[in-house]
């Protein structure tokens, strides 16, 4: 074990990192889709972020200002977008900070102008329409084909850019023909509203690129904004492409307990650090091994992957997880350094806690 080295430590290849982006963004080319880089997935992690803006994206987007502060200070040279529609009360940080925004409402609109003005900047807007996922969006395509007819018309310091929509977030609505056409529809519809072609109809996220995958994204939608599928190389729904790399990213956790336990509890049972009722199989004495990483930093242990066969994740505290080892068990010992596999949900914790040591593979 190198001496240096401090667990627990995510590594991020960067090579498989840069072939995911390339692949993906080809087979987007080939169906007319810009893909818009997102990386809230990783907390703006830098070395991400750069691979992102050698590529040579239309934006670099982020859900948290205070990631695309970080951006800004490390002198990305894509265009950056926010992609959480705005607080009124973040609206002068966003036009300083942010080049373009989603917006899904006339009172923050006419507020974003007012604060580019006083910024002396042009911001552009993205207007949401929700088709039925209920998270951000207009509701009544007609109000915000009229909201784009007043930004293209009034509001002076907003560029109008386009339409997108949002899907599979909080009402795990599916990208289908049927949603996709709609915002087609409503493109054409704010176009003639407004007398000029938009440069941008923004079809959704990760989720959304299996229609491109096959073939079956209609002509007008031509941007996807893109985090999950770049960064893990799936996304839900069996979007699963045999071309992208799913192990781009690694946990490594150091075992600081090996021996062999009764694998159920002894004792009164009650509820676990969390207050839940555990289930818990009895199987025997079996070898165990504690890692020293624990739900707050990734969450749920459910969203660990461990890379050697016959290790199963058992369980977590807040900063331990329990591994059952007896299949390999004169395989592990105490310091050893153990690989796991990550999804997005436990790459979105790991990336912001302070307690990973983040490191790159060139
Ligand atoms: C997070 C997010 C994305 C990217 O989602 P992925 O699943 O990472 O591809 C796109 N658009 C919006 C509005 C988002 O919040």
């Amino acid at each position: 074990m190198n001496g240096r080295d401090r667990y627990p430590q995510l590594e991020v290849d960067l090579g498989k990192l840069k072939e995911n982006l390339t692949a993906l963004r080809e087979r987007c080319q080939d169906s007319f889709v810009g893909i818009i880089g997102v990386v809230k997935g990783v907390n703006a992690w830098d070395a991400v972020v750069r691979v992102f803006d050698e590529a040579g994206l239309p934006y670099l987007a982020t859900s948290r200002l205070d990631q695309l502060g970080k951006l800004r200070g490390m002198g990305v040279r894509t265009p950056l977008m926010l992609i959480r529609v705005p607080m009124l009360s973040e609206l002068d940080d966003m036009v300083r900070i942010a080049d373009a925004s989603l917006q899904s409402d006339l009172t923050v609109l006419r507020a974003a102008d007012a604060a580019a003005a006083r910024a002396g900047k042009t911001h552009g807007v993205l207007l949401m329409i929700d088709l039925g996922d209920l998270r951000e969006g207009f509701w009544n395509a007609e109000e915000l084909v009229d909201a784009a007819v007043e930004v293209e018309t009034e509001l002076r310091h907003l560029h109008l850019l386009g339409v997108g929509v949002n899907l599979s977030c909080y009402g795990s609505i599916r990208p289908d023909k049927r949603n996709m056409q709609g915002l087609s529809s409503l493109a054409v519809d704010v176009e003639r509203a407004v007398g000029r072609p938009i440069e941008l109809v923004s079809g959704g996220a990760s989720t959304s690129t299996y229609m491109v995958l096959d073939g079956t994204m209609p002509g007008r939608v031509n941007n996807l904004r893109l985090g999950e599928i770049l960064l893990v190389g799936r996304a839900n729904y069996g979007c699963d492409p045999d071309f992208t790399h799913k192990d781009v990213f690694t946990l490594r956790a150091e075992v600081v307990e090996c021996r062999d336990k009764p694998s159920f509890p002894v004792g009164q049972l009650t509820v676990d650090a969390f207050g839940r009722v555990g289930h818990y199989v009895d199987r025997g004495v079996r070898r165990r091994a504690i890692i020293d990483v624990g739900k707050v930093d990734y969450g749920d242990p459910a969203d660990l992957f461990p890379r050697m066969a016959g290790v199963e994740v058992l369980g977590a505290s807040s900063d331990h997880t329990i591994l059952d080892v007896e299949a390999v068990k004169d395989r592990i010992k105490v310091g050893d350094v153990l690989e796991f596999g990550v999804n997005y949900a436990s790459l979105v914790n790991l990336t912001n806690t302070p307690g990973v040591e983040l490191v790159t593979k060139e």
